[in-house]
């Protein structure tokens, strides 16, 4: 189905908007990728710069959750598991969306929406807009398990 799409697309210069929550196939037929959270998109840019330079404790999480077939490169991966329930969308959290589930939350994300803009301080491929007061490429280990 998804080839034939990309066949179809090649034939007569089609734009899809492509919804979907597996990431392996967002990234297999996306040129320009949007994560949303509850209702918000926090972090949007390029498959390259969504896929390997994620900045928003969100996409990395979801980003750490995609199946990989190898067993070697499976076990090896650090996973980001996040805890607590999908706050209601009725009745989001203050400030930011994600900040009832995010590890790197703090007092101002509280009281304060961050909005989806490009960070001053990051550079390169991680330069694109996201939705976080501290986003950041991900170094080192989240709350992780296995
Ligand atoms: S703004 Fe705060 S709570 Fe929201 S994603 Fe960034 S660090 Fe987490």
């Amino acid at each position: 189905m998804i080839n034939l799409l990309e066949q179809l697309q090649g034939e007569f210069n089609l734009s899809y908007m492509f919804i979907a929550h597996d990431l392996s196939i967002v990234r297999h037929i996306s040129d320009r990728v949007g994560v949303m959270y509850l209702g918000r998109m926090v972090e949007i840019g390029s498959d390259l710069e969504i896929y390997e330079h994620a900045t928003h404790p969100y996409t990395q999480a979801l980003l750490s959750a995609v199946p990989v077939p190898d067993p070697v490169a499976r076990e090896s991966r650090d996973r980001i598991v996040l805890t607590g329930d999908v706050p209601s969308p009725a009745n989001p959290p203050s400030g930011c969306r994600f900040r009832t589930r995010c590890w790197k939350a703090q007092e101002r994300c509280a009281v304060e929406v961050p909005l989806l803009a490009v960070p001053s301080w990051l550079s390169g491929l991680a330069a694109h807009e996201s939705a976080c007061h501290f986003a950041a490429e991900r170094e080192g280990r989240g709350p992780e398990s296995g």
